[in-house]
């Protein structure tokens, strides 16, 4: 079956890195990686293409980018399958994530024409000052094992329309979706035409070879997604050459619910934020903090809940939690429950599970610790199902609490009461990059600019004004008077 994926896309599979599937670890494909001065003859090939591609106009690219929406539209089973396959989150999940990347492409299409600056009003007579924004240059790309296109998507889709080349360091767990997500975009820059060759580029690499893409000045853009460890190397390296970079990394996402919040909504968002893509976005719910009113009957629920959960194959119908990506992810769970064990928390849940039918996988029965307080684990983020719980008896500690981490990516609130819901969102509320009321913390939509603050990066991707990043702005004066007269009415020479 994996073989006659690979072929639907025309890859063939081939080279010394074996990819294995999370389902069973077996294999799915191999690949080769890229050795540097691959890499750096890939770099010098993005530039070229930036030399072509940034006086293409706008709207002419977004009508690639178009091409492209219409490739995923007409594969998204079989990518969404693949990304099923080769990443372990459920079918209905791998299908969403496609359907961001078409998302994305609707929404870049449109901006294609909306790529606007400002006039400002000069204090010169006879002046006029605008501001251009041009095409910045080629941008890497590198994206984290758990979201294998979509990532890729939210930032080449808005990089093509603003003028600029991608190169693509994808995972080395998930190189085939990247691989297939290529080839569909080589098909719509086909039926384009005219598309310089190295406009989409794939740098299948290792950590070391993937470092040359944040060192090299000729990528005035970094974007990288992925651990908060990673982007503490890669920020400064990109920073050392003043590059920008757009950073999104680890996230310790909480909710707060509030003693009127609608219990059955909040156990449902709780539920697939928590265990939804076996806790491995970097938008999962984390962290729990309830009201001491509704503690015990939430946890009550939460637990009856957790132990009707159905994990196993992802592909099956009725599954909702697939297999950790694998050993590491499992050990680093099995650590953080021993963690938290040893700093008070009483566990539900938790360990491995289905061993005698795939051996070689790693699937878990997602975890509640409730915890005595926010203690050192349940300020780490452990990339994996285990809900962190506590409570609190006022507003102020809730509030503290959940800001009281050093990440600060997304967080929400459950609650009928609009001073909360308006205290949470206000300048003393919530830290995080993005913040929701009644609604969990996962799934963001893609109009909406995403990223998020502290740790987390500060990065922000996809909608909104996220596609100035792409870009470098100009401003421009233009004198049409017969004068020269200079600003701030400095006299000089006389004239
Ligand atoms: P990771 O940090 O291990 O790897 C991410 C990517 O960075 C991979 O492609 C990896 O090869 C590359 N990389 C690592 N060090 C590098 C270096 N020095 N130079 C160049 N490339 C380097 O992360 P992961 O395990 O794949 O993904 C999980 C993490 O990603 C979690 O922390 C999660 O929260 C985070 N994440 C964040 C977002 C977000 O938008 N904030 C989205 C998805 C995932």
């Amino acid at each position: 079956m994996h073989a006659q994926l690979l072929s639907g896309f025309g890859i063939s599979s081939s080279g010394s890195h074996v990819v294995r599937s999370p389902i069973d670890g077996a294999e799915v494909g191999r690949v080769s990686f890229d050795d540097k001065a691959t890499i750096a003859a890939k770099i010098e090939a993005g530039v070229e293409a930036f030399h072509i591609w940034r006086d293409v106009p706008a709207p002419k690219r977004g009508e690639l980018v178009r091409l492209l929406g219409e490739e995923l539209r007409a594969n998204k089973e079989m990518l969404g399958r693949l990304v099923t396959v080769e990443n372990g989150k459920i079918l209905q999940e791998g299908l969403g994530e496609v359907q961001e990347m078409i998302d994305i492409c609707d929404f870049a299409v449109g901006l294609s024409r909306q790529l606007y600056g400002l006039t400002i009003a000069s204090e010169r007579p006879g002046h006029r000052m605008m501001e251009t924004w041009h095409p910045a240059g080629p941008v890497a790309v590198i994206s984290a094992f758990n979201f294998p296109v979509a990532v890729w998507a939210w930032n080449a889709a808005l990089a093509f329309v603003c003028g600029d080349p991608v190169i693509w360091k994808p995972s080395a767990k998930t190189p085939l979706a990247a691989m297939a997500t290529q080839a569909l975009f080589a098909r719509a820059a086909k039926k384009f035409g005219g598309a310089p060759a190295a406009l989409s580029q794939l740098a299948l690499c290792t950590r070391e070879a993937g470092e040359l893409l944040t060192k090299d000045p000729r990528i005035p853009v970094v974007s990288a997604t992925g651990s908060t460890a990673m982007g503490k190397i890669i920020g400064p390296a990109v920073a050392a050459r003043f590059g920008r970079s757009i950073l999104e990394l680890g996230g310790n996402n909480a909710m707060i619910v509030c003693p009127s919040a609608k219990l059955d909504l909040a156990e449902r968002a709780i539920l697939f934020a928590a265990v939804g893509t076996a806790g491995q976005r970097c938008t999962s719910l984390r962290r729990l903090i309830v009201h001491e009113s509704i503690y015990d009957r939430l946890i009550e629920r939460l637990k009856a809940l957790y132990a009707k959960l159905v994990v196993g194959d992802p592909l099956a119908k009725g599954t909702l939690v697939g297999p950790l990506i694998d050993r590491a992810a499992f050990e680093a769970m099995e650590h953080a429950l021993a963690a938290a064990r040893a700093e008070g928390g009483k566990i539900a849940g938790g360990g491995r599970i289905l061993e005698a039918d795939y051996p070689g996988a790693y699937y878990v029965r997602p975890a509640i610790a409730e915890m005595p307080a926010q203690s050192g684990i349940v300020c780490r983020e452990t990339f994996a199902p285990i809900l962190y719980v506590m409570r609190y008896s006022g507003f102020d500690e809730a509030l503290a609490l959940h800001n009281e981490v050093p990440q600060g990516l997304s967080s929400c609130i459950f609650t009928r009461d609009m001073q909360e819901a308006e205290r949470f969102l206000a300048a003393s509320g919530s830290d995080c990059g993005i913040a929701n009321v009644n609604i969990g913390p996962s799934g963001a939509e893609i109009g909406g600019a995403f990223g998020g603050e502290k740790e987390t990066g500060g990065g922000r991707e996809s909608g909104s004004d996220s596609w100035k990043a792409y870009m470098r702005r100009q401003t421009a004066t233009i004198n049409y008077s017969d004068a020269l007269p200079l600003a701030q009415g400095i006299e000089f020479g006389g004239r």
